[in-house]
């Protein structure tokens, strides 16, 4: 919990400073609630979350006056409110397995990390796991997806770089369906750059799942890294274009003072949030709770 209130620091403090040095009055006037309705859209948490947090701010009645206290608990109830019906973690429940989770993601965004922290959740919950090395266009993630794999023993499916990564995610179902696994996790190209090719090869791998099973993927988790900002929320637009996104996972919440970020993407578009990512290391993945993110962001 530490981790993710010291990294959401940098947000929230950035919010409270403005909201502290504003209000000691009983009554708010427009040029208040203009630079409330700033500090929040600093914040990153979007126009339509600052307007409508501001009319809830302009709309109360407060006996007393409102302070800084008063206003960051409103922040923090509408933050809650947005995020409580986005919170979903990941639910292993697909019969007949293996469960498919395909992972998708712009490289750098901590796609391979997610994958290891997902395996190692699963995996202390009793699953059966294997990778899918499914990015065949860098070696380096085939490598790195590897380590992972062998550092937290769990089986993974390769191929050669450059090679046909459609084959490499039907080589893994048959694996995995023939050794019992519960969860099958594929790693995806990230080439965001080249629309159309990664279109077609999420297509193919599409289709070469569900030769194999009619279900699968069962799950899309799109990779996001709170650090970006706004790109984040442009990524999800342009991802849910070429892939039928299910859910999201966002890293970087560990000393980003974009945490607001994850709010605005709630808020517009409604996807499930899965995990946070806190840290580098294998343990550093949150369970999305909404009211402690409320808390987290707003101070
Ligand atoms: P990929 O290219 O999308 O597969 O990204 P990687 O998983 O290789 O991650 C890129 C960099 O971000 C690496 O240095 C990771 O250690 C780092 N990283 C991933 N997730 C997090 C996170 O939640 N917090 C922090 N601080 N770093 C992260």
């Amino acid at each position: 919990k530490d981790r993710l209130f010291g990294g959401l620091k940098k947000t929230s403090s950035k919010l409270t400073d403005n909201i502290t040095g504003l209000v000691t009055k009983a009554k708010l006037d427009t040029e208040d609630l203009d630079e409330i309705e700033d500090a929040l859209i600093a914040s990153d948490l979007g126009p339509a979350m600052a307007a409508q947090i501001r009319e809830k701010i302009a709309a109360g009645r407060f006996e007393k006056g409102i302070d800084a206290e008063g206003i960051r608990q409103i922040v923090e109830d509408e933050i809650a409110a947005v995020l409580a019906p986005v919170a979903e973690p990941l639910d292993i429940d697909a019969f007949p397995r293996p469960q498919v989770i395909l992972v998708i993601g712009v490289n750098g965004s901590g796609k391979t990390t997610t994958i290891a922290k997902l395996a190692h959740l699963f995996l202390e919950q009793d699953y059966g796991v294997m990778l899918a090395a499914g990015d065949t266009f860098r070696a380096a993630a085939i490598g790195q997806l590897k380590v992972w794999a062998d550092r937290i023993g769990v089986p993974i499916v390769t191929g050669p770089e450059g090679g046909d990564a459609a084959g490499v995610v039907f080589d893994a179902v048959k694996r995995a369906t023939a050794e019992g696994i519960d969860v099958l996790i594929v790693d995806t190209a990230g080439r965001l750059q080249n629309k159309r090719e990664l279109m077609d090869e999420l297509a193919k791998i599409r289709r070469v799942l569900g030769r194999l099973n009619p279900e699968a993927p069962h799950d899309v988790v799109l990779v996001l890294d709170a650090t970006t900002g706004q790109n984040a929320l442009s990524q999800i637009e342009i991802f849910k274009e070429v892939a039928n996104v299910t859910g999201l996972v966002m890293t970087k919440l560990d000393g980003s003072a974009r945490g607001g970020i994850l709010v605005a993407a709630a808020k517009q578009f409604g996807l499930p949030i899965h995990a946070i990512g806190v840290g580098e290391t294998i343990d550093d993945l949150r369970p999305f709770n909404a009211q402690d993110l409320a808390r987290a962001i707003s101070g």
